[in-house]
This record gives C-alpha cells, sequence and structure tokens, in this order.
C-alpha cells in the first residue's frame, strides 16, 4: 500500500489539562515498545496528536498491534504530501485508485486546519472531488451515504489524505494511573475486569487463591494462560500471585457457618490481597463481580465483604450483564481458556445454600471466634509468606518461578 504515516488520535487523554504532556510522553513511550520490532519506524508529535513514520514497514502488521494499545481512541493509515493542491489532487487519487475493491460512490471531505492555505474546506471537496471523477469513469458523488469518504486534512506542515478511521481501546496509557492488585480466579470475569481496569490506565498485579491438593496443576496453568494473555494487552509483564488457601478455607469451614462460607472466604482473600498490595505498593482491589450474579454478589454480601477492607474495590462489570460480559471475553480471548472445566478454590466449598444476606456484626463474631480458637490472623500471615510468584509474559512460553520451586507439585 502507499500509505506512509499513521496517525493517532486520543480521547480520554484529551480531557487531561495539566497532565496531557506526560500522558502523552507514556502514550509515545508504550508505541515505541509495542512497536520495537519494526526497525525503520519513526514518530513525530505535532500540535497535540502522535504519528507513526511508517518508513516502508508493513502496515498491516503494525495495525494489528496498535489497535489493541490503550490510550488510542481511533488511527488512520495516511498519505501526506506537501499541503499544495496538485500534489493532494494527486495522492487522492492514487489512494482512490489503490483501493483493493473500486468503489461505486465517495465523496471528499476537506478540513482546513492551516488557515493560509488558498482554497477553503468547501473548495477543496470540489477541486479534489472533480479531479478524481474525472479519472474514474464509473465513480459517482454521494454526499449522504457514500462508500468511501475520503478525508484531506491540511495542516502547515503537511495535507494528510486518508479515508479509513480503525477503532483503538480508547481509555489512557498503560500504567498512567497507578497500581491495583486485580483478583484472578480461573473464571470468565475476573480477566474482562481485568483488561478494562489495564484500558483506565491501571497497572495491575493478579493474586490467584487455590488449594492445592484439592484444585489441579490444570487450574493453575489455566490462570497463568490467562494472566499471560493480559499481559499480551498490557505490553508489560505481569506478576502473578499464587496465594496457598487450603489452611485458611478449612479453617473457614470449621466455624460450622455453612451458609457464610463463601462470605468467610472473600473476606479472607481481601485482607491477604490487602496484605499484599502494601508490600507492592498497590492502592486498589479489582474484581470480577457483577451486580447480582451469584450470591456472593448481591448488595448486601457485597457490603459485608467490601468491609473487611479499607482499599477501594473497582468492579468494573458491576453493571454488565452476563452476555455483554462473555462477548468481551471473547473479544479478549480469553472466554475460551475461562471455560475449561478445572476446579476453582470456592467451588469446592460451595455450600447448599449460600446466604444472600449476610448479618455483618454476626460475620465479625465469627471471624472473632475463629482467630482466637484457630489462629486465624495467623494463618492469613501464613498464607501471605507462602505465596508464590510468578512473572508472566505473553511470549514466555514456559513461565519460570521466583519463588518455592515445588510448593506446589
Ligand atoms: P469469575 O468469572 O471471575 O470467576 P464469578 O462470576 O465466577 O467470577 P465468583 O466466583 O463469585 O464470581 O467470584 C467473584 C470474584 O472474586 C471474581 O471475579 C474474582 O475477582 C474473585 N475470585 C473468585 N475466586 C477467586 C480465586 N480463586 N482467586 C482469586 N480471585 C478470585
Ligand atoms: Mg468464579
Amino acid at each position: 500500500m502507499m500509505y506512509d504515516k499513521i496517525i493517532i488520535r486520543y480521547g480520554d487523554l484529551a480531557m487531561k489539562g495539566r497532565n496531557r504532556g506526560m500522558f502523552e510522553k507514556r502514550m509515545l513511550q508504550q508505541l515505541q515498545l509495542r512497536l520495537k520490532d519494526f526497525a525503520a519506524l519513526t514518530y513525530s508529535r505535532m500540535f497535540g496528536r502522535l504519528y507513526i513514520n511508517l518508513n516502508g514497514e508493513n502496515y498491516a502488521l503494525i495495525a494489528e498491534r496498535v489497535k489493541d494499545i490503550f490510550g488510542i481512541s481511533t488511527f488512520s493509515p495516511v498519505v501526506s504530501v506537501q499541503p499544495e493542491l496538485e500534489e493532494i489532487r494527486a495522492a487522492a487519487l492514487a489512494l482512490m485508485k489503490a483501493m483493493e475493491q473500486e468503489p461505486a460512490t465517495f465523496k471528499v471531505s476537506a478540513k482546513r486546519a492551516w488557515k493560509k492555505f488558498p482554497h477553503t474546506s468547501q473548495e477543496m471537496n470540489h477541486l479534489v472531488g472533480a479531479h478524481v471523477l474525472r479519472a474514474m469513469e464509473n465513480l459517482k458523488v454521494d454526499v449522504r451515504g457514500p462508500e468511501v469518504e475520503l478525508k484531506v486534512d491540511i495542516q502547515e506542515e503537511a495535507a494528510y489524505i486518508f479515508n479509513e478511521v480503525v477503532n483503538g481501546p480508547g481509555g489512557f496509557p498503560f500504567g498512567t494511573n497507578g497500581k491495583a492488585m486485580l483478583l484472578l480466579s480461573g473464571g470468565i470475569d475476573s480477566p474482562v475486569a481485568g483488561w478494562m481496569a489495564m484500558r483506565k490506565g491501571l497497572e495491575l498485579e493478579a493474586v490467584h487463591f487455590h488449594s492445592y491438593p484439592f484444585t489441579s496443576e490444570k487450574a493453575k496453568e489455566k490462570v497463568i494462560e490467562l494472566a499471560k494473555r493480559l499481559s499480551y494487552y498490557s505490553g508489560a509483564p505481569l506478576k502473578l500471585h499464587l496465594v496457598p488457601f487450603t489452611e485458611v478455607q478449612t479453617t473457614l469451614a470449621q466455624s460450622g457457618q455453612d451458609p457464610l462460607i463463601i462470605t468467610l472466604m472473600r473476606r479472607a482473600m481481601l485482607r491477604i490481597t490487602e496484605r499484599l498490595a502494601e508490600i507492592n505498593h498497590a492502592h486498589g482491589i479489582v474484581t470480577g463481580e457483577s451486580l447480582g450474579q451469584v450470591a456472593s454478589q448481591t448488595l448486601v454480601s457485597m457490603d459485608v465483604i467490601g468491609r473487611a477492607t479499607v482499599l477501594p474495590l473497582l468492579k468494573p462489570l458491576v453493571m454488565m450483564d452476563k452476555q455483554e460480559i462473555i462477548n468481551e471475553a471473547e473479544r479478549l480471548g480469553t472466554f475460551a481458556t475461562s471455560i475449561l472445566p478445572y476446579e476453582d478454590c470456592c467451588t469446592l466449598f460451595l455450600p447448599k445454600s449460600p446466604s444472600i444476606k449476610p448479618n455483618l456484626r454476626f460475620v465479625e463474631k465469627v471471624e472473632g471466634y475463629l482467630n482466637q480458637q484457630k489462629n486465624l490472623e495467623q494463618l492469613l500471615d501464613e498464607a501471605v509468606k507462602q505465596t508464590e510468584v510468578l512473572l508472566l509474559t505473553p511470549e514466555d512460553p514456559e513461565p519460570e518461578a521466583s519463588a518455592g520451586e515445588d510448593r506446589w507439585f
């Protein structure tokens, strides 16, 4: 193709006022990092826009990556020429002729940002349109619903001609809004929640609770797979904390409060995660909860569970329908992994009728009893100490354990 640049546009960024410079810098760093295999690329920043100069690199391969980079609202491959009528006309025609399928209708939408250019936007629509029409016999103008809208953006430094506008994920560049811990189960929801949190500019560390030997190696591999997928989207290695939860769970089960087991487990998870957050300088906890989905996700349950931590609980899916979440999971490439049928630590202990309306005072009383009789707090500390940490990247076929090699299997 004839494109020589990609225009990168950012949405949320535009609103950041004073922080704008910092965000733009991070955006550029992200592009450079994610596209480092394409050695010939260069970058330029002009009037609040970013341009990738292709210098002969393959546009399609680059677009495939650019479309997933957080902070980008849309991007367009463009032909750039001197801001001069004949050059613009020639480029517009060449672009129309290079299209894989010759369109039947088109229109030109010119925009003169550089006011010293001698023709107005309206004039340019005609001047460029007429030139193209003269050369392409079968083509007609349709201003209402054209097959191709040929855009001509006239700036002082260059004129940009393009017709394609591709959507990026939007949001903020990765890591520009601080760090949070992601509670990552092997299910459908939490990976989607993780992606949404990262899109908002959050750096994440994932935390997974397992009940080895009650849960299998397969279950662990599944979570690793999901974490790797998330690290593809962030373009950065993702830390995965694997917390041994068996002791805590069996102790909670000894409370004899069957309907409250899930409530107690979730509160214990939050307490452990809060400690991990402090050690790792994170300031929030992201979960995949969605209102009303299961007993532990009624509003009353969320209230009682949430009081176990003072950290902000971020729940990107809270108001979404299951089908919407599934669609997202499919789009992100996590769905197929998420539905693999391996036991989760919580399903093992799932009571027959979990409480949908736990009572905070009573829950606290049960925990007080467990602390006194069974050293619950100490067990939580112990779980933190025994936590295994993996550093995952999308490329790594076999991630290496960074602590406690054989503790698991
Ligand atoms: P998911 O599809 O993410 O598993 P879910 O709809 O199955 O969610 P629950 O199993 O009730 O709902 O879990 C609610 C949230 O609690 C999850 O989205 C996740 O953030 C967290 N969570 C549940 N189990 C675990 C686990 N074993 N390790 C880490 N986090 C967990
Ligand atoms: Mg689950």
